[in-house]
């Protein structure tokens, strides 16, 4: 049984991610093959925030822009 709660120590190299337990010693490896969902945003979403973005014939792109980097993190990490 391991009921070791695991002190991950980040041991990562260049070319792979890795963590060490430093109570039991167990090695955690990040696997590249593992796929990683990424979150997108759809084409209406898009243009609904673009929408937003504009005034008049002032487009913002840096709000936009910002407005984009937001959303997506928002989907991403919950
Ligand atoms: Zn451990």
């Amino acid at each position: 049984m391991d009921d070791c709660e695991h002190f991950w120590v980040n041991i990562s190299s260049k070319r792979q991610r890795a963590w060490q337990c430093s109570h039991c010693g167990e090695l955690r490896l990040d696997d590249p093959t593992q796929k990683r969902e990424w979150v997108g945003l759809t084409d209406e979403e898009y243009e609904a925030m673009a929408e937003k973005h504009v005034t008049n014939c002032y487009f913002d792109t840096l709000t936009y822009a910002r407005a984009v980097e937001t959303k997506l993190k928002e989907k991403n990490h919950g």
